[in-house]
């Protein structure tokens, strides 16, 4: 097999996801399948659908156009604001598309109204996290302008949390999405189908004992493929760890001091070299780097350590020296896994094991 690669384990994608729908169903949240880390794979979308969400998001809209060319119908929510420069492929290929900004609505309209089609428009609320969305306050006007736009559906409204700040989904946050919902129904006689509360990090909220209110969809990645929530980095309980994993292959391995010889400047990326002496140790070199993968994302197997990375390198101390042309499996946070699913140079290679249950930390 070819190195490096993703082993991505469509049994275990189907496992995690349909436990989520379920669970969540039974608290009235569908889930939205969130594509982004997965450059539109066509494999992983569909795993997706099988086990039950009830559409796909991305955060790109050449994915949504990848995976439209391969003959996917379902649902497809564009779940960044769209770019004015790519108006038209939205209204093209995606269904609906989360938006903060009046100006790119407008041109939205306009596309839609000019090909025949209506777009769904998912308004964002600013909820406290900083990054996209109206402000509260401002909501009602937006709506109120949106409503008369042709060829402009209003499908809902929808907040992000916990992804620039951190900022905890929770009843108070949550309350306040219901709310506005309530109110904007009501100011406009207008049903709001979608009350999308959040991602990943609203599933502490959403298992809890608050009840959801008007939130009624969840956008879910991370949970999806790593098992973990991302407020505390936790496994989630039932869900597998271990779905998708990193292998790397050793091109050298030999007993090297710790400490570096010479004059010391910058290395390639800027850092300072560690100072801790521990005399001599078994070095080794995996044919991975930086380009594929982010090295502090990585998780070894026990007894091997991640001592640094440069572009292409990765480098590990073990007690025993690794055979060369051997290969080593590690477990990747989402920031890990998104870069190495959008390398070209890691090979991504599919199965669909039985789910047997192991539980492992979270990377
Ligand atoms: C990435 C993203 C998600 C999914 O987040 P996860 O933590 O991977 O579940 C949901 N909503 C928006 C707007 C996103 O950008």
């Amino acid at each position: 097999m070819t190195a490096p690669r993703l082993d991505i384990d469509l049994g275990k994608i189907h496992h995690n996801t349909r436990a989520l729908v379920d669970t969540l169903g039974k608290r009235g949240i569908t889930v939205t399948g969130v594509t982004k880390a997965n450059l539109g794979s066509v494999e992983i979308a569909q795993t997706l659908l099988q086990a039950g969400v009830q559409g796909l998001g991305d955060s790109r809209i050449e994915n949504i156009q990848a995976m439209r060319g391969s003959g996917m119908s379902a649902l497809m929510t564009l779940i960044r604001s769209p770019m004015i420069s790519q108006v038209d492929q939205v209204v093209r290929y995606a269904d609906i598309s989360f938006n903060s900004e009046l100006e790119v609505i407008n041109r939205l309209s306009a596309v839609a109204k000019n090909t025949g089609r209506t777009h769904g428009i998912v308004l964002m609320v600013e909820l406290g996290d900083l990054r996209e969305g109206i402000m509260p306050i401002d909501v009602e006007s937006t709506m109120r302008k949106v409503l008369q736009l042709p060829n402009i559906k209003v499908t809902g409204i929808g907040a992000n949390l916990a992804c620039r700040s951190g900022v905890v989904p929770e009843a108070k946050n949550m309350a306040e999405l219901s709310l506005l919902a309530n109110t904007l129904e009501a100011t406009f006689d207008h049903k709001l189908a979608t009350v999308s509360g959040g991602n990943s990090a609203n599933l502490l909220w959403a298992f809890g004992n608050t009840k959801p209110g008007r939130i009624n969809d969840l956008r879910l990645g991370e949970s999806i493929l790593l098992g973990c929530e991302p407020l505390h980095r936790k496994p989630v309980p039932g869900l597998h760890t271990n779905a998708i994993t990193l292998v790397a292959e050793v091109i050298e391995s030999k007993l090297k001091p710790s400490q570096p010889t010479g004059t010391l400047a910058q290395s390639a990326f800027g850092e300072q070299p560690v100072k801790t002496n521990k005399g001599n140790i078994v070095q080794s070199i995996l044919a991975v780097g930086r380009q594929d993968i982010d090295h502090l994302g990585l998780t070894a197997p026990s007894g091997i350590e991640i001592l640094d990375a440069s572009s292409d390198h990765l480098i590990v101390s073990s007690p025993q020296r690794l055979a060369i042309g051997s290969e080593v499996t590690f477990q990747l946070d989402y920031s890990a896994l998104l870069r190495a699913m959008t390398s070209p140079f890691v090979d991504k290679v599919f199965s669909q094991h039985l789910p047997i249950m192991a539980a492992a930390a979270c990377g």
